[in-house]
């Protein structure tokens, strides 16, 4: 598996899954995007989360986090076979069978979706004679409360995201709905970072002294942590969001926190270096 990463915290152990890795132009996803600043930040940001031809490079993956004997899957793509929104190709990709390298999907305890957007609940479910299952059929699905009331509250608002990767879980009565600081287990446990959706949650990991975070879409690409301003396009609350992004450069910037981000390409994970009033991600 020459694209499978993984990171231990203490005693607990992260894997990398990957879907798809792809360059765009960076105005295709940050918003209030300033040219002249992206060059200043290009020193860091290349080879691994922009390309020589100045495209940012995004990558969505699942990260299998064991902690305490259970496994939790943290975000779950966009999934195979199935209509996905901004004319996306419907996926026929191994992602299934790469993440049973790790953990066979019926000993799976935890998914966790950081939040409902289609490229998190995507493989929740999975296609089997014409109908979309749950993939964890012995797993608990977590759902942030906020999170899933915010997207069932306006019933116009029951999209591709919900339809097949949510709904057949809920009707499968596999769902749990958790308040945004909720604990997995002891050493895993969900903060609240609003902004991108009103109920998103990043997912901590404190364990023997280690300690790291799962960051979701509160950022995006680095370069938003540099410049917590740079929204991205499909931010719920953007304000929210840059101030979400300020608060946790000032949480974990300068500390010893690996922040593993759920589309940080190449690497994956670093630590914020704070330079200046901005910062910069320092990868091992
Ligand atoms: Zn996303």
């Amino acid at each position: 598996m020459a694209d499978m990463k993984s990171w231990q915290i203490g005693d607990v152990k992260v894997t990398r899954v990957l879907e798809q890795e792809a360059p765009l132009p960076p105005e295709g996803l940050i918003a209030n995007i300033d040219a002249d600043r992206l060059v200043e930040h290009e020193s860091w940001l290349k080879p691994h989360f922009m390309n020589d031809e100045g495209q940012i490079v995004l990558s969505i993956h699942a990260l299998v986090v064991e902690s305490r004997g259970k496994t939790i899957v943290v975000d779950t793509c966009m999934g195979n076979d199935r209509p996905l929104p901004m004319d996306i190709e419907p996926l026929q990709t191994n992602f299934l069978s790469e993440l049973e390298t790790v953990v066979q999907r019926e000993q799976v305890d935890y998914v966790l979706c950081t939040h409902l957007h289609f490229d998190h609940v995507g493989w929740n479910t999975m296609k089997v004679g014409g109908e979309f299952v749950p993939t964890f059929p012995n797993a608990k699905y977590l759902f942030g409360r906020e999170e899933y009331e915010y997207w069932s509250g306006d019933a116009e608002d029951v999209n591709i995201d919900l339809q097949y990767g949510v709904t057949p879980v809920v009707e499968a009565g596999l769902h749990e709905l958790v308040p945004s600081d909720h604990s997995i287990t002891d050493e895993v446990s969900l903060e609240p970072t609003p902004g991108h959706t009103p109920g998103h949650v990043s997912v901590r990991i404190e364990s023997a002294g280690k300690r790291a975070v799962i960051t979701g879409d509160l950022v995006h690409h680095p370069v938003q942590l540099a410049e917590p301003t740079w929204g991205s396009h499909p931010d719920a609350q953007p304000e929210r969001a840059a101030e979400t992004r300020r608060d946790f450069v000032a949480r974990y910037g300068d500390t010893d926190v690996l922040v593993i981000g759920t589309h940080f390409a190449g690497p994956t994970a670093g630590r914020i270096v704070k330079v200046g009033d901005s910062c910069r991600i320092e990868c091992d």
